[in-house]
Formats: structure tokens, C-alpha cells, sequence
């Protein structure tokens, strides 16, 4: 997932950029609204997080500027706890959601995770890596001819692998994304759910297996032979 960072605070930016790194995100920073339009404009993006208060152009004018152009990238704007009619205007220009300054970098992950995830939800409906698809409606895991019906939590789990299937995801990370950050699932629940997997793609017989990286994490992984 690729995130582009518009906050022209140094500090505040570098903050965001490491936690958001931290969950597996791929951040671009840029520090003006020049910049921000130039940026969105030349890459695909699954979220902007935008500051209002910005050199060169602010943030409602990067925002109705991406609109204008039929830019859709989710956006969440960054606004100062003063400015309650910010909200209003952000929301009514195309935002997709708002968090007013000071904000606790728990609730930002939350938002950027229920954004990013709701993107991913609209566009795809089947995921597929190696010789297996997942469905995401009816959370069927399927190699050739042979399927298996997924619980709702080994489906966010695989779902969560199958969106980057290149990305090694650490326990942490795992549980944000597939249990969410109010959830009081530990790293236990995670390899219960990984030997879950496991077994139902050895049922399918399919090549694709997930290989724990010692101190790294969980990654897909397709062998060559059968
Ligand atoms: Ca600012």
C-alpha cells in the first residue's frame, strides 16, 4: 500500500512516515501543496493524508484541484483543532475523512487502515498468488477444482498476505491489519491462525505455503515442486 504524506511540519511528517513504515506502508513525504498535486498526479496511490495548513497551495486547494481532475485517491485531511468549519468544508469538497490535530498516532493508523482497506474492498473481489484465489465475498480459498470455506479471521489473515503477496508481515503487523488495533488478540492468535492456513492449503495440495522468517515475520511462499 502506498501512502503520500502531505504536512509541511518536518518533525510531525517524520513521525508519521516511521509509524506508518513501521505497519508496512510505503510513504512518500512531500512538504507543499505544489508538490502534493504534482505527486498525486503522477503515481497511484491507495491514500493522501493531508494537512490543511500548507505552503504554495492548501490543502482544500490540492484537495478540489485532485477532485477537479477526477482524481479519486482516498483522502484524510489533517486539520487544527481550531478550525472545526475545516471539517465541514474538507468533507463537502471530496475528503474522505478528517483528524484534528493533536491526534493520537493510534487512532491515525485506525483510520488510515479503515481507508486503505475500504479502497481495496471496492476494487478486487478475488485475490489470487501461485496455483490458489481467495474470494473475498464468500471467503473461499480455491487451487483448480478443490475449495475450502475460510472463518472470517483466517480470511482477513489471508486476505492481509494475498493484497502484498511479496511483503514479509511481521506478528504486529498481522494483528492490525487482520485484527484491528482495539483488538486484544495477542501474537498467540497469530500463529494459531497461520497453522490454520497452513493446513487448509495443504489441503488444496497447493504449492503455495507461508515461511516464518525467524525474528522477520510471515511471507507467502510458492515452492516448485508439488
Ligand atoms: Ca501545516
Amino acid at each position: 500500500m502506498n501512502i503520500l504524506l502531505v504536512e509541511d511540519e518536518r518533525a510531525l511528517s517524520g513521525a508519521i512516515k516511521k509509524i506508518l513504515e513501521k505497519q508496512g506502508y510505503y510513504v512518500d513525504a512531500v512538504y507543499d501543496g505544489g508538490e502534493a498535486v504534482d505527486y498525486a498526479e503522477g503515481a497511484d496511490y491507495d491514500l493522501m493524508i493531508l494537512d490543511v495548513m500548507l505552503p504554495v497551495k492548501d490543502g482544500f486547494e490540492v484537495l478540489s484541484e485532485l477532485r477537479g481532475k477526477g482524481c479519486s485517491v482516498p483522502i484524510l485531511m489533517l486539520t487544527a483543532r481550531s478550525a472545526v468549519s475545516d471539517k465541514v468544508t474538507g468533507l463537502t469538497e471530496g475528503a474522505d475523512d478528517y483528524m484534528t490535530k493533536p491526534f493520537d498516532t493510534e487512532e491515525l493508523l485506525a483510520r488510515v487502515v479503515a481507508l486503505t482497506r475500504r479502497r481495496g474492498e471496492v476494487i478486487v473481489d478475488s485475490l489470487s498468488f501461485g496455483d490458489i484465489s481467495l474470494s473475498l465475498r464468500s471467503g473461499v480459498l480455491s487451487r483448480g477444482e478443490e475449495s475450502v470455506q475460510l472463518s472470517r479471521k483466517e480470511l482477513e489473515v489471508m486476505k492481509t498476505f494475498l493484497y502484498e503477496p511479496s511483503m514479509t508481515f511481521t506478528k504486529d503487523m498481522l494483528l492490525s491489519r487482520a485484527w484491528g488495533l482495539d483488538s486484544d488478540a495477542g501474537e498467540n492468535s497469530v500463529e494459531v491462525y497461520i497453522s490454520f492456513l497452513r493446513k487448509k492449503l495443504r489441503f488444496l495440495g497447493s504449492r503455495v505455503g507461508i515461511r516464518n522468517l525467524q525474528r522477520i515475520g510471515y511471507r507467502l511462499e510458492e515452492s516448485d515442486a508439488q
